[in-house]
C-alpha cells in the first residue's frame, strides 16, 4: 500500500501533536512530508529529528538558527516564514495538508492547499469564520475537499455519509458549556484565568480553552457549520450536553436524528480525516455507555454568553463581520491570556470593535486583510 504523505501545518500545538502521534501509530499507512509552527523551535526540531519529514518550517529568525545548529539531516530542508510555507504547499506533492495552525494565521496556507488543489483536514475553524465565503467559492472553483477536524465537524460529516442532504432537516451541534456553564453574570465578573482553562472535558490549546469558556468556539462552529456544510442558519441548532459524548447530531425530514459518539478526545476526528474514506481499527478510548450512565442536555444560555449571539449576527450579515468578530477576539482572548483584562472584558472589546469598524458587504481577500489589521489596532487600543 502506497503511504499517504502528510504535511501537518501547526505540529507543535495541541492537535499538531496529536496528530504526529496518529502518524507514528499508523507508520505503514502515512508519512510526515512537512511540519511547519510558529516559534517552538525545541519541540519542532525533536519533531524534525524523529519523522525525518522532507520540510520544516518556522517563522522566527531565531527558531530558525536554532533548529538549523540542531538538524544535521542530508532529507530535511529548513525553511523560514509564512510565504515559504505558502510556496511549499503550492509546489510540493501532499496527499493531505492538516490545517492545525491557530487563527487568522491559517487563512493563506489554506488558501494556497485549495488553489492547489491539495486534500485538506481542516481543524482550525477562524478561516470560515473569517473568509468562509471566500474559501466556499475557491473550493468550488478548484474542485476542492475539505474533510472536517473540529469533533463536531467531524460528527456531522460521519452522519451525512451516504444520505442525500435535501433530507437534512436540522443539524444540532453539541456544547459542553465550558467551565463557566450555569454561572450568572455577577460570577463570571470575578472568574479568573487559571479557570478559565481548565476545561471540565477536553485538553487543547490555550486560545481554544477560553473560547470555549466564553462559549466563543461554539459560536465558531456555527459558521463554520454553515460554511462546511451550505446550510441556512435557521437549520443550525446549539445544544448544551455537559458530558461531551454524543459529538453532534443530524436531524433528518423523516424525523430520524442520527448522532456519532465517543469519548472526548481529538484522536477519532483526526484519524478519521487523514484516513478517509476508509475507518481503520484504532486505540482509540473505548465508549462504555454503562459506565456514564446518564447524558444530559439544556439549552444554552445566550444572555450570559453573548458572543453565541455574536456569531448567529454573523452569519446573518455576512460580509466583513466575521472578520471583525475574530480579529477582535483574537486580540481579547490573548489579552486576558496576558491577565491584562478581566473575562468580562472580552465581549466588551469584541462588541465595540464591531460598532466601530465599517462593515463591507463583499470584502475580497485584500479588504479581509486589511480589515483584519485594522479591527486589531483598534482594539488593541481600546485594552
Ligand atoms: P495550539 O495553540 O495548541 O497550536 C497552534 C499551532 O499553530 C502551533 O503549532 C503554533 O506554532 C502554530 N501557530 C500559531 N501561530 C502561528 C502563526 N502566526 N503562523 C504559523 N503557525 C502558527 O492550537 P490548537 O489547540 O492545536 O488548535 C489549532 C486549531 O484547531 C485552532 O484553530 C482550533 O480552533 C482548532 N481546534 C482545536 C481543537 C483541540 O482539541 N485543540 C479541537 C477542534 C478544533
Ligand atoms: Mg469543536
Amino acid at each position: 500500500m502506497k503511504k499517504k504523505k502528510i504535511a501537518v501545518l501547526g505540529s507543535t500545538g495541541s492537535i499538531g501533536v496529536q496528530a504526529l502521534k496518529i502518524i507514528k501509530e499508523f507508520s505503514e499507512n502515512f508519512e510526515l512530508s512537512l511540519i511547519s509552527a510558529n516559534s517552538s523551535d525545541k519541540l519542532l526540531l525533536e519533531q524534525a529529528l524523529f519523522f525525518q519529514p522532507k520540510h520544516v518550517i518556522i517563522n522566527t529568525e531565531s527558531g530558525y538558527s536554532y533548529i538549523k545548529k540542531n538538524l544535521k539531516s542530508p532529507f530535511t530542508k529548513l525553511h523560514l516564514g509564512d510565504q515559504a510555507l505558502c510556496d511549499l504547499i503550492e509546489g510540493e506533492d501532499f496527499d493531505i495538508v492538516l490545517v492545525a495552525i491557530v487563527g487568522f494565521a491559517a487563512l493563506l496556507p489554506t488558501i494556497s492547499a485549495i488553489k492547489s488543489g491539495k486534500k485538506i483536514a481542516l481543524a482550525n475553524k477562524e478561516t470560515l469564520v473569517v473568509a468562509g465565503q471566500i474559501i466556499s467559492s475557491l473550493v468550488e472553483k478548484h474542485d476542492g475537499n475539505i474533510i472536517p477536524v473540529d469533533s463536531e465537524h467531524s460528527a456531522i460529516f460521519q452522519c451525512i455519509q451516504g444520505e442525500s442532504f435535501d433530507s437534512v432537516k436540522n443539524i444540532i451541534l453539541t456544547a459542553s458549556g465550558g467551565p463557566f456553564r450555569g454561572y450568572n453574570k455577577q460570577q463570571l465578573e470575578n472568574v479568573s484565568l487559571k479557570n478559565a482553562l481548565k476545561h471540565p472535558n477536553w485538553n487543547m490549546g490555550a486560545k481554544i480553552t477560553i473560547d470555549s469558556a466564553t462559549l466563543m468556539n461554539k459560536g465558531f462552529e456555527l459558521i463554520e457549520t454553515k460554511w462546511l456544510f451550505d446550510v441556512s442558519f435557521e437549520k443550525i441548532k446549539v445544544v448544551v450536553h455537559p458530558e461531551s459524548i454524543i459529538h453532534s447530531l443530524v436531524e433528518y425530514q423523516d424525523g430520524s436524528v442520527i448522532a456519532q459518539l465517543g469519548e472526548p478526545s481529538m484522536y477519532i476526528p483526526i484519524l478519521y480525516a487523514l484516513n478517509f474514506p476508509k475507518r481503520i481499527k484504532s486505540s482509540a478510548p473505548k465508549l462504555d455507555l454503562i459506565k456514564i450512565k446518564s447524558l444530559n442536555f439544556e439549552e444554552p444560555n445566550k444572555k450570559i454568553f453573548k458572543h453565541l449571539g455574536l456569531a448567529y449576527e454573523a452569519i446573518k450579515c455576512g460580509g466583513s463581520y466575521g472578520c471583525v468578530l475574530n480579529a477582535s477576539n483574537e486580540v481579547a482572548v490573548s489579552a486576558f491570556l496576558k491577565e491584562k483584562i478581566r473575562f468580562i472584558d472580552m465581549i466588551k472589546i469584541i462588541e465595540k470593535s464591531i460598532e466601530k469598524i465599517t462593515f463591507v458587504q463583499n470584502p475580497n481577500l485584500e479588504d479581509l486583510l486589511e480589515i483584519d489589521l485594522e479591527t486589531r489596532k483598534f482594539a488593541n487600543s481600546i485594552i
